[in-house]
């Protein structure tokens, strides 16, 4: 794990193609802030899923440099990006085994005390201790007994106990009822803060929040800025 992250994430005239012939990112220059939550919007195909992956380094650029505090992406480790950068998808991963095992995935070593601190933290404890055995009720893979909204509860608490520099999400398009959404909102403003956030959002409430958006078309830059000045 990198120590003193800052968590600055600097693209700099990044273009990338994964076929030749028709570039997804086309000389995108843009910052991240430190401790800042960034929204990324635009049609499908606009390039947000790629500017993430090239974050994570599951491809490189074609051309161009991307930054984490100055420092080229290719010249860090690959398991130290890894450890900094994490993800919280749309469809969030759960495997068979008990809602404890969930959220203690990616962070081996924490403790019962550290996995209930997570989940209170980010509103999820409720629906936690309303199951069968609690932190002990087995899920199956997909969490099917789980809804949406508490499945993305349960992917905050994994996160937060992961504690990355950087954070990405990928936010759920589901219709979820307005009372969840409230509980989700709360469970997301405990998990970015302070952190380097880079949101791929779709709900207006979340675009609001956000400390800065950058619009993406045809994999290029049309517009940046608050939710105000757009
Ligand atoms: P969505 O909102 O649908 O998730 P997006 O903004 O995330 O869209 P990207 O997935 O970044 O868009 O796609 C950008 C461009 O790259 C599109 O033209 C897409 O078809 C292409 N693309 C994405 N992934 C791949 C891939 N693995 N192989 C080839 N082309 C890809
Ligand atoms: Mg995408």
């Amino acid at each position: 794990r990198l120590t003193n992250v800052e968590g600055e994430v600097v693209f700099r005239d990044v273009t990338f193609a994964y076929d030749a012939r028709r570039p997804a990112l086309k000389g995108i220059n843009l910052t991240f802030a430190a401790g800042k939550t960034t929204a990324l919007v635009g049609h499908t195909g606009s390039g947000k899923s790629t500017i993430v992956n090239l974050m994570s380094r599951f491809y490189d650029p074609t051309s161009g440099t991307i930054l984490l505090d100055g420092t080229d992406l290719k010249e860090i480790r690959l398991a130290d990006v890894r450890a900094s950068v994490s993800y919280v998808l749309q469809d969030t991963f759960i495997f068979a085994g008990t809602i404890m095992d969930n959220i203690r995935f990616g962070r081996p070593d924490a403790t019962e005390e550290d996995i209930i601190a997570a989940a209170k933290a980010v509103g999820a404890d409720d629906f936690i201790r309303k199951l069968a055995d609690g932190y002990h009720t087995e899920v199956e893979e997909q969490g099917s007994v789980l809804s949406v909204g508490e499945r993305q509860l349960l992917s905050f608490a994994r996160a937060l106990l992961a504690n990355p520099h950087i954070l990405i999400l990928d936010e759920a398009t589901a219709n979820i009822d307005t009372e969840t959404e409230l509980k989700i909102q709360a469970g997301l403003k405990t998990l970015l803060a302070g952190r380097t956030a880079i949101m791929i959002a779709h709900r207006l409430s979340t675009i609001r929040e956000a400390d800065h958006i950058i619009v993406l078309e045809n994999g290029q830059v049309i517009e940046e800025g608050t939710h105000q000045q757009l």
